[in-house]
């Protein structure tokens, strides 16, 4: 029976790609029966093997192993998440991005980061310092960085063939560019976009269905807001650290089995803190994301 891939699940359908065929071909398909039963979900990126019934559309009876799946977005695997931030308009706001590198890092997902909006910088900025600072920051860390611009192209045709190939989501706050960078790589493609002070504070719609847009390189982007939530509700507070990559080879040679990277006597964390070896501005969300998860956890 065909392989195909999902690319589209709305109301009860599910829209699969036949492994193969061209783009915008798709087959209408409804999950078998038993999924139900058994409480299987097909997610938008799973590959499937499907049945065709006689009016065109089909059945899709097996669900291939996921590499990934995520939960908010619903997409199975994908293997990198983009992630976007603006340099201006909102303003680079690194305590945030570090908080969209932990979920990431717990996803298990590669990453991608792009500072979007680099033509908005002027002299008057410091505009190479600012770009510069955080872009050596998270190269040294190990991401990789690509500076953007969807008002002049900078460095959209690096994005998209970094995209080749694999299934990826775009994160990022509402505002920072992801509709207009995907239009910018896709000539032909129109995402709405809209002016940020029409957003501000009222927070993005929320996307009703999920959607694979198709790259033309073997790419599929999930056009969704993407870990929208972020709250720490789900990470337990001892797997925080491990989400601070360049921690992870500090941690191993604590005193401390179980070092919180706090306080402890021994820790070498701290002490490639205080070497700066580990940036001080990442250490300091560590600190207040653990802060924050002990309070919840509190509360709960
Ligand atoms: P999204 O919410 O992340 O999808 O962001 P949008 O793509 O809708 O963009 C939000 C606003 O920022 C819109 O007004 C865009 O025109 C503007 N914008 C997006 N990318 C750029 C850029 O590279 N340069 C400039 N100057 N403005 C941009
Ligand atoms: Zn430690």
């Amino acid at each position: 029976m065909p392989e195909g891939l999902i690319v589209k699940a709305l109301s009860g359908y599910y829209y699969v790609k036949p492994a193969g065929a061209g783009s915008g071909e798709t087959i209408q398909c409804r999950g078998r029966g038993v999924f139900k039963k058994k409480g299987i979900t097909p997610l938008v990126g799973d590959r499937v093997i499907y049945e065709p019934t006689e009016n065109g559309e089909g059945t899709v009876t097996e669900i291939l192993p996921r590499v990934t799946e995520l939960i908010r977005p619903p997409v199975a695997n994908a293997s990198l998440a983009v992630l976007l931030f603006s340099l201006r308009e909102p303003d680079m706001n690194l305590q945030l991005l570090d908080k969209f590198l932990v979920h990431i890092e717990n996803e298990g997902l590669d990453t991608l980061i792009c500072l979007t909006k680099q033509d908005l910088l002027t002299d008057e900025d410091k505009a190479d310092e600012l770009t510069k600072q955080v872009s050596e920051l998270y190269s040294s860390i190990g991401y990789e960085v690509i500076i953007t611009s969807s008002r002049t192209g900078a460095g959209t045709d690096q994005v998209l063939s970094r995209l080749a190939g694999g299934i990826s989501v775009f994160s990022g706050q509402s505002g920072v560019g992801k509709s207009s960078l995907l239009n910018a790589m896709l000539p032909g493609l129109s995402l709405e976009t809209s002016a940020i002070s029409l957003r501000l504070g009222r927070g993005k719609h929320t996307t009703r269905h999920v959607e694979l847009i198709e790259l033309g390189n073997g790419g599929y982007v999930a056009d969704t807001p993407g870990f929208s939530q972020l709250d720490f509700l789900e990470l337990g507070v001892e797997r925080l650290s491990e989400c601070f990559r360049e921690f992870v080879p500090y941690a191993a040679e604590c005193k401390f089995r179980g070092c919180s990277h706090l306080h402890e006597p021994g820790c070498k964390v701290l002490q490639a803190v205080e070497e700066k070896r580990i940036a001080s501005s990442r250490y300091e969300h560590y600190v207040q994301f653990y802060e924050e998860m002990k309070d919840k956890k509190r509360r709960y």
